[in-house]
């Protein structure tokens, strides 16, 4: 079904590529190895199984270093544990692997995350808002350092601490923490706070927050730059017509932990936030996020009723002017790549949403003019939202885009996976060969066979064979039986002669000739058949004997074919020639 230009939906097609978290980490460590500097901004992952080797390795040169593990795609702290051990984790399990922040920064001695709401109104080009409002989730038991205690277990941290409490002391899930008997509801002290709280608390503790927020800025534009070729890429096949406006919206949930440094890190990103208030608090903060999020979408903006028309419109003006259409008019999809798809009107699109030539302009001016108003009716109904992308200095992250490769071929994962692939075509090709050599060997005993069963009766199988063709004797067509299975011998070319075999082969005509003349049937026959008279040299050479050696009962099946042919005799510029037998071999 398609969407109409009119309707918006509330996800980018593609964004999975931030929201599972094994996608998160490949692109993120993608970009981390084109800009080693600027992506730091992820603990160190690894992807199991395909960064097997490389985790253990890592893990085994630093051994007080702890690692949380989590599912590829999980949520809500299902599935989670930490270890101290890498080989508590076996090759071939199917996770992602972090390095575990084990200094994180605490207020009163309680690990929290914060969770930002950032809206994308548009990925071609890239528009990005962070909402003021977000929300600070503690944990609920007070936090151990675990690089500074026992070594762990997998499952859990040994100690004084029961799993339970090892779980709300690393974790801060809300779904995990709100269960726990310490969760307290409060404003400003309750284990669950608005990120204004937290803000203020900064200030007030005289923590420089400036640089904080300015780098959690940077974490969202950089996570979600490394989407941007696949979000690009999708949006366009999934919505060539949308082509003024945006098709698509999304709030992400973007979790960020803070290390000790004030340091933020990105933990993962939501695709689907939950917006469900089960607290005035969880009210405040998501009711309007979603009030001020509607607005700023502008869902008036589109006149279903006017784009209807348009619809119309255009139907019919495609209509009349198919007659008119140059048929080497170009095409061009919206993005100015060029469609070879064939021609159609112009001014028209072609199928798959591309556009002619001519429309692209009126595209293009309709984009700009669209990003013009957009821009405008944003900054008047921001709400509580900022503008990140585009924004002031927001120049230097054009470089970060220019990463056109390919997303696949640059971390450890994707090297993984090719060397796999790689195995594996070999593998086939092994099989194949050994297939092959099995085939072979098979037919050649087949041929043995054959050829032990009716060596002498080679020259007579091949008799079906026309002229060219025919002049195969045993031996070549024994030659050319064992070289077909590489060669195609093309059977409408002459062969070549072959001395010896072609002596053979006249010698073995003069027998024949000679047998049908001793057994009298050229005789018999012409005594059937009385209008035509045979030559008188044949009528010479027949022996008077050979007349009762064949009767009409048992006639000769090949001198019945010889009478046929008898007029040939005439056109025979030899004996051989004339007395030769159409499908026999000559
Ligand atoms: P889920 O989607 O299941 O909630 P997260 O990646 O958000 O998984 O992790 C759950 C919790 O685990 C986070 O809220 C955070 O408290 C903790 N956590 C996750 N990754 C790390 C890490 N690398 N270092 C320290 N704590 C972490």
């Amino acid at each position: 079904m398609e969407m109409k230009r009119f309707q918006k939906i509330n996800h980018f097609p593609g964004m999975i590529e931030i929201c599972r978290k094994d996608l998160l980490a490949r692109n993120l460590n993608r970009m981390l190895k084109l800009f080693p500097k600027e992506y730091k901004i992820f603990p160190r992952t690894w992807c199991l199984p395909a960064d097997y080797g490389d985790f253990r390795a890592y893990g085994g040169t630093r051994r007080k270093r702890a690692f949380i593990c989590k599912p590829d795609s999980g949520c809500q702290g299902k599935g989670i544990f930490v270890t101290h051990n890498p080989e508590d984790i076996q090759h071939g399990e199917h996770m992602i692997c972090q390095q575990y922040i084990s200094k994180p920064f605490l207020i009163d001695g309680f690990k929290f995350d914060m969770r930002l709401y950032v809206l994308v109104t548009s990925c071609d080009p890239l528009r990005v808002f962070v909402y003021k409002e977000g929300l600070v989730r503690f944990a609920t038991v007070k936090y151990i350092d675990p690089s500074s205690g026992k070594p762990v277990k997998k499952g859990g941290f040994q100690g004084t601490h029961t799993a339970s409490d090892d779980i709300c002391m690393h974790l801060t899930n809300y779904a995990i923490n709100k269960r726990n008997e310490n969760f307290v509801q409060h404003d400003t002290m309750g284990s669950k706070r608005k990120l204004s709280t937290l803000k203020a608390w900064m200030t007030e503790n005289s923590y420089n927050t400036t640089k904080l927020w300015e780098d959690v800025e940077d974490i969202i534009i950089k996570t979600l730059i490394s989407a941007h070729p696949v979000l690009k890429h999708n949006y366009q096949s999934c919505f060539p017509k949308h082509t003024s406006g945006s098709a698509c919206f999304e709030i992400l949930g973007f979790d960020i932990l803070l290390d000790r440094k004030l340091k933020p890190w990105l933990l993962e990103v939501n695709h689907s936030p939950s917006f469900s208030t089960d607290s005035r608090l969880d009210r405040e903060v998501k009711d309007a996020l979603l009030c001020d999020t509607i607005n700023l979408i502008n869902v008036n903006a589109c006149n279903k009723r006017k784009v209807l028309e348009e619809d119309k419109q255009r139907v019919k003006e495609r209509l009349l002017q198919s007659h008119q259409t140059s048929r080497a008019s170009r095409y061009w999809l919206p993005s100015g790549r060029r469609c070879s798809r064939g021609p159609g009107p112009a001014g028209s699109e072609c199928p798959g949403g591309a556009v002619s030539l001519g429309r692209r302009e009126e595209l293009q001016s309709s984009q700009e003019a669209w990003l013009c108003q957009a821009q405008l009716y944003e900054d008047a109904h921001l709400g509580g939202y900022r503008r990140i992308y585009p924004a002031h200095g927001t120049e230097r992250y054009e470089r970060f885009f220019k990463h056109s490769g390919s997303l696949f071929r640059e971390t450890a994962a994707s090297k993984a996976r090719e060397e796999c692939a790689r195995q594996q075509l070999e593998e086939i090709r092994l099989k194949k060969e050994k297939f092959e050599a099995a085939i072979m060997k098979k037919k050649a005993e087949r041929k043995e066979e054959l050829h032990g069963e009716s060596g002498g009766d080679k020259p007579r199988t091949s008799t079906t064979s026309t002229a060219p063709s025919a002049r195969l004797t045993s031996r070549s067509s024994r030659i050319w039986d064992r070289k077909a299975q590489h060669t195609q011998v093309d059977s409408t070319q002459p062969q070549d002669i072959v001395a010896n075999e072609e002596k053979k082969r006249i010698n073995a005509l003069l027998q024949r000739e000679n047998l049908i003349r001793s057994l009298g049937i050229i005789d018999q026959l012409s005594r059937l058949q009385p209008a035509p008279q045979p030559p008188a040299d044949m009528q010479r050479s027949l022996p008077a004997d050979c007349k009762s050696q064949v009767t009409e009962e048992h006639p000769d099946p090949s001198c019945v074919a010889s009478a046929g042919d008898s007029h040939s005799q005439e056109d025979g510029e030899d004996g051989s020639q004339a007395l030769s037998i159409p499908g026999s071999v000559r």
